[in-house]
């Protein structure tokens, strides 16, 4: 599925014969964007050897065209900075990495594998795998482990995802299965949007809802959330709930919609069961206790039952969720409350309404279909269901499959770190960043008698602890399938092939395999017959034969020809189904829908006297889980640059704080070093961090990232881990030494930000805290923060310039070494290459105005004395353009205040006015939430105000 066009000459012209360059022939390759659960299709333009551009399909339904400002600079990624190439392996624990052969590499794992399993049993070897794979890459893990080896544990950083989603369906509905689709948006009267920053999180699709609400300015939408996010500033009704509180709300509100009379009790009648059970239970959620318990107004929660079950204008009510709901100890029953209100209101199966929950991951959905999990067997069936076991055991022609569930991810690493689980194999995810209590995580990688990465990137944390890594091939170099959050299956193109010896991850489970098929002794023909992904996918087709995701009607050539399907779409259909249970039908056995008995538990970790914070961990709008792929992209840091805590102003007072100090954060597993931002999006007593802070960028000694503060306990159902809640103290660093520097990567002698940020490694983990992070757009560069007790000695310093490039003769440079002072600033051509200054907080007082400089190369004829002897106030006229708002056109937030300063009229009049002047929000529209709460902000125009 490819469009060829050449690109020599221009269009309407005719060169002349002598004129005609080579002829270059470029190609669009239809994809999909391999971040969000939103699934945008992808349209990657291609030489043959690179990505060069991307640009949104306009024929995939989930996009019709837009791409994020992630997605948007997906082309960006694609570089060889960074990459895994070659197999690798170490010859000890803490030895480096060295070059080795596939064939070796393998034969030896298939040896070490067979020889463990035999002497450990099969639950001695674990997988751990990732909702990034593709479904046919999911497929054969699967295989591998509970149809050639037999043990289920095989789990997925899925269930840090969508797990609570999944028991939360299956406990009401009966099935797995997100009953709405994105159209639903359209015909949505009143939208609820729970635990979901959706307008940083599904970039794409908030752009279809501000889209709805355009067209239909009556529709409500109502949002639920501890943080008053980007998303929460637009609604019509925000209920700013205590954490973990979301069961008691939805209880609350069924409580008030029975009180009003405001449910449907003849749907309730004909569809449902278990009602009257749950009616019993509700009588103890009154306006009043719930009102305490969320911290809201009982106004506003009996506002939100009313519009939730009162939906005037097109009389749909539509639910979008994510992990503020799921990443909960009581995960399932948050899904369910929430389910409940759906049912007991009739707002499922017609358009506009239902419960839909948004897949974080590209591909978590695609995986579960294959039953890529501990507890699940291909085609949404259970490992607990001895029938099941049978009729897969039946299709994959084995004689059985082991009937235990297996380890989910944290009990994984629990079994790894006692020892149960003696070989690992992880592909395509970064547990030392992104799992939960770090500790426990870190521990567990070193004890293992093997760790085997399957991955693309060498720069995980997860890498450090490899002893063999085999390199995969990454995003545009695949082929296959995934299925986004509207149950779409989408088929993925070869953009370009895999670099040096990288290999599709279905080829590399396979090849391992068919070889530890040999040494297993397995007679007969191969479980893994595969030769390409389309065979996987085949048989994949057939395990869902009759099941309730039926694609038997699919194949690839249906959905090149046909574009992305949703399922079900069983033999002879011609689509597939966009919304379910629209005959009030639901796969429970008795066909009723089940209200789930969900009673209000607080989080697992409570803030008391000791721990008094309660931190929260989220998204930002440009970066994506453990930054492996959107952290090679410098611009995008434009928006968020550097690691912070967001503490309100008040919490900051009191202790003394402001913003921009550097604080330690303490919970009862781990510390962080981190600043701390003056935020009042978070309500006294509670903390932010977003989700992506690893050690690779917030580093240091002993620094384990974000993760190092959460919590691993999780829900009983989904197994899903609490990362949304951990009780935290914080408390000033004691560390008066600093330094900060910036320079271009190529000026230290590197091709990217990532080969600097990689040099820096050595000398940065003997320091209690370092910030190393990408800045720049064209031309990279990285922003280095250390800091530390005391001064350093010269050598460590002399070491930290030297590989910054900040060491040669025409470096200048000015040292106060009574003072622990120090200043490196490296010219060339009269502007700025890079720039180090040490000492006390006080004395890097002019590090933004200089960064600044450096980065819009400002001649430094105009400063003079102010090079070696900066201070905080930047030389007059000289201007600092702050965190970029729109990253497509590189807009600041400067620059907009200044604009929008200057422009009158209506706020949809001056947002115009922005548009034109600046084209910020005129490309991906990932920012245009941020220009409107800009514009409201300054509401009325000088011009009104001189007028008035
Ligand atoms: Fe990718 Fe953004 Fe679309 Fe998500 S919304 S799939 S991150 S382009």
């Amino acid at each position: 599925m490819t469009v060829q066009r050449p690109i020599s000459g221009t269009a309407g012209s005719r060169p002349r014969r002598s004129q005609v360059a080579p002829l270059i022939m470029l190609r669009e390759v239809k994809t999909t964007c391999c971040y969000c659960g939103v699934g945008c299709g992808v349209l990657a333009t291609t030489d043959g050897d690179h990505v060069i551009a991307v640009r949104g399909d306009p024929d995939h339904p989930a996009n019709r065209g837009k791409l994020c400002s992630k997605g948007s600079t997906l082309h960006l990624t694609t570089g060889l900075a960074g990459r895994a190439l070659y197999p690798m392996q170490r010859r000890e624990r803490g030895g480096a990495l060295e070059r080795a052969r596939w064939s070796n590499t393998l034969d030896g794992l298939a040896a070490r594998f067979a020889t463990t399993i035999e002497q450990h049993g099969p639950d001695s070897v674990g997988f751990y795998i990732s909702g990034q794979l593709l479904t046919e890459d999911y497929y054969v893990f699967n295989k591998l482990a509970k149809g050639l080896i037999g043990t289920n544990n095989v789990d997925t950083n899925s269930r840090l995802c969508m797990s609570s989603a999944v028991t939360g369906y299956k406990q009401t509905l009966g099935a797995d299965a997100p009953p709405a689709c994105y159209e639903d948006i359209d015909h949505a009267g009143c939208l609820f949007i729970a635990g979901s920053n959706t307008a940083w999180a599904h970039p794409v699709l908030y752009r279809r809802i501000e889209a709805a609400r355009e067209a239909n300015p009556a529709m409500k939408m109502i949002v639920v959330d501890p943080r008053r996010t980007t998303t929460a500033e637009a609604a019509d009704l925000f209920l700013q709930i205590l954490p973990g509180t979301d069961v008691a709300l939805f209880n609350g509100m069924l409580h008030v919609m029975l009180w009003e009379g405001l449910v449907d009790s003849a749907y309730i009648d004909a569809h449902t069961e278990g009602f009257a059970a749950l009616k019993e239970k509700l009588r103890d959620y009154t306006p009043a206790f719930v009102a305490e318990c969320c911290g809201i107004s009982v106004v506003d929660l009996v506002q939100a039952a009313t519009w939730f079950a009162t939906p005037g204008s097109t009389g749909a009510t539509l639910s979008l969720y994510c992990q503020g709901l799921n990443q909960s100890s009581s995960g399932t029953a948050k899904n369910a409350a929430l389910i409940n209100l759906h049912l007991a209101t009739g707002q499922i199966g017609k358009p506009g309404a239902g419960p839909f929950s948004l897949t974080g991951q590209p591909n978590a959905m695609g995986g579960r279909e294959v039953g890529g999990m501990a507890n699940l067997l291909p085609g949404h069936r259970e490992v607990s269901n001895a029938a099941h076991r049978a009729e897969v055991a039946s299709l994959w022609g084995i004689d059985s499959l082991p009937p235990t569930p297996g380890k989910t991810a944290v009990e994984m690493f629990e079994a790894v770190a006692r020892g149960e689980i003696k070989l690992l194999w992880i592909a395509c995810t970064n547990p030392a960043q992104s799992m939960p209590d770090q500790r426990l995580i870190r521990e567990a990688l070193g004890k293992a008698e093997l760790v085997v990465l399957q991955e693309a990137s060498l720069d995980t944390e997860t890498a450090g602890y490899a002893d063999v890594i085999l390199p995969a091939a990454a995003w545009a170099e695949k082929e296959g399938t995934v299925t986004n959050s509207e149950r779409r299956i989408t088929r993925l193109h070869t953009v370009v092939a895999p670099p040096g010896e990288a290999r599709a991850d279905w080829a590399i489970v396979v090849d391992f395999a068919r070889r530890l098929e040999a040494r297993m002794g397995r007679a007969g023909s191969t479980l893994f017959p595969y030769c390409e992904a389309e065979d996987i996918f085949d048989e994949h087709r057939e395990t869902t034969r009759g099941r309730d995701l039926d694609i038997a009607g699919l194949s690839y050539a249906t959905l090149d020809a046909s574009g992305p399907q949703q399922w079900p779409f069983p033999e002879g259909a011609t689509t597939g189904r966009a919304r379910l249970y629209e005959d009030g039908k639901f796969p429970t056995g008795n066909g009723r829908a089940r209200f789930a008995l969900t009673l209000y538990k607080p989080v697992a970790e409570a803030a008391d006297a000791r721990y008094p914070f309660r931190l929260n961990t989220g998204r930002l709008r440009d970066q994506w889980h453990g930054m492996s792929r959107t952290g090679t992209v410098a611009q995008l840091f434009g928006h968020v640059p550097e690691p912070s805590i967001a503490l309100h102003p008040t919490d900051l007072a009191r202790r003394g704080l402001k913003s921009g100090d550097l604080v330690e954060v303490n919970s009862r597993r781990g510390k962080l070093l981190i600043h701390a931002t003056a935020a009042d999006d978070v309500r006294p007593g509670q903390a932010f961090i977003p989700m992506h802070w690893g050690s690779r960028y917030l580093g240091g000694r002993d620094q384990a990232g974000v993760n190092a503060l959460t919590v691993s306990v999780f829900d009983p159902h989904s197994k899903q881990p609490e990362l949304k809640h951990a009780a935290v103290r914080i408390t000033p660093a004691a560390l008066p030494w600093r330094l900060a520097a910036f320079v271009y990567a190529d000026a230290a002698g590197h091709r990217s930000a990532g080969g600097l940020i990689n040099a820096l490694k050595p000398v940065t983990q003997d320091f209690p805290f370092a910030v190393s992070v990408p800045f720049g757009r064209e031309r990279p560069g990285v922003l280095l923060r250390l800091a530390e007790a005391s001064t350093p000695d010269a050598s460590t310093l002399d070491r930290i310039d030297a590989l910054l490039g900040l060491d040669g003769d025409a470096v200048m440079r000015y040292d106060d070494r009574r003072r622990g002072i120090g200043r490196r600033v490296a010219t060339v051509d009269g502007r700025l290459l890079g720039v180090r200054l040490s000492g006390a907080a006080a004395d890097l007082a002019a590090e933004v105005w200089l960064k600044s400089w450096l980065e819009q190369g400002e001649p430094l004829i105009a400063l003079g004395a102010l090079l070696l002897s900066p201070s905080a106030l930047p030389p007059s006229g000289s201007v600092v353009r702050g965190a970029i708002v729109c990253n497509c056109c590189n807009v600041s937030a400067f620059e907009i205040d200044s604009t929008l300063s200057q422009l009158p009229g209506t706020p949809a009049a001056r947002l115009a006015g922005l548009q034109s002047q600046l084209r910020c929000g005129t490309e991906c529209g990932s920012c245009l939430p941020e220009l409107r709460k800009r514009v409201a902000a300054m509401s009325e125009a000088p011009a009104t105000r001189a007028a008035a």
